[in-house]
């Protein structure tokens, strides 16, 4: 797997699964990976692929 965040490789069984409500699944090697993306919001270049991934679901 690798991280939604900084795309490190981690491997399976470490890190964090974090699913929302809109059925997407962010996987983050770490707790402060998982605060960068879901507290300041701010990386629109690590965000691209989710963006992308909601417009082709609709
Ligand atoms: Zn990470």
């Amino acid at each position: 797997m690798d991280c939604s965040f900084c795309k490190q490789e981690f491997p399976r069984g470490t890190g964090l699964l974090f699913a929302r409500r809109d059925g997407t699944i962010l996987k983050f090697c770490s707790n402060s990976c998982k605060k960068n993306m879901l507290v300041l919001k701010r990386d629109p270049k690590y965000q691209k692929w989710i963006t992308k991934k909601v417009k082709k679901k609709k």
